[in-house]
């Protein structure tokens, strides 16, 4: 029997009508390409929303386009994910820290028609517009007083506004129509396009929401860190006015000491991001002897955060929500926080919690399988690849017939890529990527599992762990550290450590020291860089 309730299309730009309604006086703060803050409200927003959508329909704008930003977390770039997509765009945000040969395909593979670009990246764009596509136009993220003189016939974005109403007609879209794209850097082949439609963004939103109340809600001050131009800064720009939650942007400052000050001037109350930047963070708050007034929550995601990082947060009164997903999921699939029976356990015992991924939001279901493809029981133990369903997770890849092929297995779930364990209580722990385990002599080792342990060592700043071919085992584990500043650390040391938790054939063979570790464009530990530089190394028994 067909129920009787009416059907209404979910759509992007109803949560920022929302929000300049329900929730006027939230706030926008950024730190601008131009150097100053900026300050605004989601109502203001709204207005100025409608403004970017009159100029973009007056570029030329007709439903579906992919409309491209280049762009650091910023209140125009906030406008361009409502204004583009409410008036039937697709934003594309592109993560300006992939590498050229990148993103000219990327521009390609989407067809953009337009770029939006901040003031930073106009070196850049200088360099690629011989290469770039003839008929795409540039938009400069800034006023008139800010546009430089260049070859490049950028648009000025204020001009864009200029003049136009505050009002905008939203077009009633299709929910199921795109309103987002954004590529995710495989390690291998060409990045593959995630095209997320309004009715995803907004159930996504929603969960979020749902999962995360003591981050968001109309009270809360959040920074992100997370970028707009990567995993839709894991639902914030959409969950945050949904909530009436006000937004800090730090825009391209993201050291430590820049948001140490930041958080501290504007009372943040949570913070969003992947754990190098609070590696920073964490140096910043040591150096001052105190944390950011007002700091009480953070989010770490992208990969794992180390149980010492937790701790540190923790010991500090600020607490830690460790959260799981990827760009495929919209991309939250899980979060950390306790309930409140946990809350009450002693601090070793919440550490241990609180250093696996938490447990699923709603909308997200998980599963972990054999090589076979048989399900997993979830008892914590036994490990897996991590499948994913839901109305939120990508169904295959935009323009991409064999990526879709792959994507899915033949009961419609879609592979992470990740491997796992899920407890009785439904805590997931992510154990490798799956092309990142290590296989020594037909067995399995945990390279996150060796990393966290590791990372506990008071001179251990940073490290990765990494297989390294053996004539032998196949594989051996190598442990590639950054000494925390001034440090010694000694290997014999180090190594002892690790053979107090670890069986003897898990402990890594060598260690070996350097000032930084790689990072991919996302801002993750690039172990196929690592692996890459090491190919050659030749471990002690060799
Ligand atoms: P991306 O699409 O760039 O967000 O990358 C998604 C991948 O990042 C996931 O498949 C995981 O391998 C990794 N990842 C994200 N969050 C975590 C986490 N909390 N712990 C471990 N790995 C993570």
């Amino acid at each position: 029997m067909q129920a009787m309730m009416m059907h209404r299309n979910m759509k992007v730009a109803d949560i920022l009508t929302f929000a300049a309604e329900i929730h006027p006086t939230g706030e926008i703060v950024s730190r601008r390409t131009e150097g100053d803050l900026h300050r605004t409200t989601y109502a203001d927003t709204a207005k100025r929303v409608a403004q970017l959508a009159h100029g973009l329909v007056a570029l030329g704008m007709t439903p579906g386009d992919r409309i491209a930003t280049l762009a650091w977390n910023g209140y125009r770039h906030f406008e361009l994910y409502y204004a583009i997509s409410g008036a039937g765009g697709v934003c594309h945000t592109i993560n300006p820290r992939l590498s050229q040969e990148q993103m000219l395909y990327i521009v390609g593979h989407a067809d953009d028609k337009v770029l939006f670009v901040d003031l930073t990246f106009v070196p850049m764009i200088e360099a690629l517009a011989d290469q770039l596509p003839p008929d795409l136009r540039f938009v400069l993220m800034t006023d008139k007083a800010h546009m430089p003189d260049s070859a490049v016939a950028f648009l000025c974005y204020e001009d864009l506004l200029d003049g136009h109403p505050t009002q905008f007609e939203w077009p009633d879209i299709d929910e199921n129509d795109a309103a987002g794209l954004c590529y995710t850097s495989g390690t291998t082949g060409n990045p593959k396009g995630t095209l997320f439609s309004h009715r995803s963004m907004v159930l996504h939103a929603m969960s979020v929401a749902i999962a995360l109340p003591k981050a968001l809600n109309q009270s809360s001050r959040i920074l992100p860190v997370v970028p707009l131009f990567h995993v839709n800064a894991w639902g914030l720009p959409y969950a945050a006015p949904l909530t009436g939650a006000s937004l800090i942007f730090p825009g391209p400052a993201l050291d430590g000491e820049s948001l140490f000050n930041l958080m501290d001037a504007e009372k943040v109350y949570s913070a969003w991001g992947v754990p190098t930047v609070w590696l920073g963070l964490l140096g910043q708050i040591e150096a001052e002897g105190r944390i950011p007034d007002g700091l009480g929550d953070v989010v770490i995601g992208g990969s794992a955060a180390p149980r010492s990082m937790i701790e540190a947060f923790e010991a500090k009164g600020i607490n830690v929500c460790h959260a799981w997903g990827m760009t495929e999921m919209s991309p939250v699939g899980t979060q950390g926080n306790l309930t409140p029976h946990l809350e009450d356990l002693p601090l070793e015992d919440r550490l241990n919690i609180k250093s696996k991924q938490g447990r699923r939001i709603f909308g997200v279901d998980l599963k972990i399988v054999d090589e076979a493809g048989v399900a997993l029981p979830h008892d914590g133990q036994t490990s897996g690849e991590l499948y994913v369903r839901g109305n939120t997770i990508a169904s295959g890849y935009f323009n991409n017939p064999d990526a879709t092929a792959d994507a899915l297995d033949s009961d419609g779930w879609f592979g992470t890529g990740d491997m796992a364990t899920i407890d009785g209580d439904g805590y997931l722990t992510i154990t490798d990527r799956a092309k990142d385990l290590i296989k020594s002599g037909g067995e399995w080792i945990s390279s996150l599992d060796l990393e966290n342990a590791a990372m506990a060592h008071p001179c251990v700043a940073n490290c990765a762990v990494i297989a390294v071919p053996h004539a032998k085992w196949d594989e051996r584990p190598l442990l590639v550290v950054v000494p925390a500043d001034g440090q010694q650390v000694d290997k014999a040391e180090l190594l002892a450590l690790l053979g107090k938790q670890f069986a003897k054939w898990q402990v890594p063979d060598d260690v070996v020291f350097t000032d930084a570790l790689p990072l991919t464009a996302t801002g993750k530990i690039s172990k196929l860089t690592l692996r890459a530089i090491y190919a050659d190394h030749v471990l002690p028994d060799a």
